[in-house]
């Protein structure tokens, strides 16, 4: 599933197809399905910046009016300079302007990715229940600690999960900054201390910025960005999906990564690295 970095990673490859005028637009039988609100068809408007809020793209367009989309399990946008060829695309946008990268079209296997294409009062309306993105200046540590505070019986790692208080991270990223921070996945949020949380949110940040660096991370037939090529963000992972745990490896020693399930996820762990 593209969890934020994925997201974030198309958001910027997108980005250099920029602006990008809806000439003409194509919608597959199913994709109103996908669309759950339309005030208006997007023909004739100009894609001027792709921003993202947690696991949201967010499309501005000129003259008014957004254009929002989540990936659901299995969505990506697509830039091209041919029509993508693909049973599972359902939004398909043409640029005649564009010299080369003149195809825009959204695929989605599993189709539980959804569309909002908003008048910008209704994206206000909408834009109000977005909780605090974990990339935001606003999502620091004190911020961490209320959480915390608030639900001091919530095992750290199921926690991360929480869309709600953590939009954005998935399941891999979550054992991942567990083992970053040092802190073992099954200990409670109330018995973190200012120190595990101040380490928390450095991991974040890091898991994050790794993921996005090597343009998101796929794991067997899933993500693929935005020239449907996958990320490598494998190499990066320190527990998940390891056999031994990276962190304190070397030529003498070598830590089995244990693997439990919390909350029927599939959780990893270093015994040596986490306390
Ligand atoms: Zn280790």
């Amino acid at each position: 599933m593209p969890e934020l970095p994925e997201v974030e990673t198309i958001r910027y490859q997108l980005a250099s197809a920029l602006p990008f005028k809806v000439d003409t637009c194509f919608f597959s039988p199913l994709a109103s399905r996908l669309i759950k609100q339309l005030d208006f068809d997007p023909t004739g408007f100009c894609i001027t910046q792709i921003k993202r809020h947690a696991k949201w793209l967010i499309f501005e367009l000129q003259p008014d009016g957004v254009i929002l989309s989540h990936l659901g399990m299995s969505g990506s946008w697509r830039i091209n300079q041919q029509p993508i060829q693909d049973k599972h695309k359902h939004i398909e946008f043409i640029d005649q302007t564009q010299k080369s990268l003149k195809y825009l079209s959204y695929i989605d296997p599993r189709r539980f990715g959804h569309f909002y294409i908003l008048n910008n009062s209704n994206f206000k309306k909408k834009q109000s229940s977005f909780d605090i993105d974990i990339t935001s200046p606003h999502f620091d540590e004190n911020h961490i600690a209320e959480l915390f505070f608030k639900s001091p019986k919530r095992i750290i790692k199921s926690f991360l999960l929480d869309q709600k208080a953590f939009p954005g991270i998935g399941n891999y990223m979550a054992s991942e900054i567990c083992a970053r921070s040092g802190i073992l996945p099954m200990r409670r949020a109330g018995e973190l201390e200012a120190r595990d949380i101040i380490k928390i949110k450095a991991a974040m940040a890091l898991v994050v910025k790794e993921a996005i660096e090597t343009n998101g991370t796929t794991f067997g037939g899933g993500y693929r960005d935005a020239n449907g090529a996958k990320g490598e963000g494998l190499k990066n992972l320190m527990v998940f999906y390891q056999k031994y745990c990276r962190i304190c490896h070397s030529k003498h020693h070598k830590t089995k990564v244990i693997k439990i399930t919390l909350a029927g996820r599939g959780t990893y762990y270093c015994p040596q690295c986490q306390k």
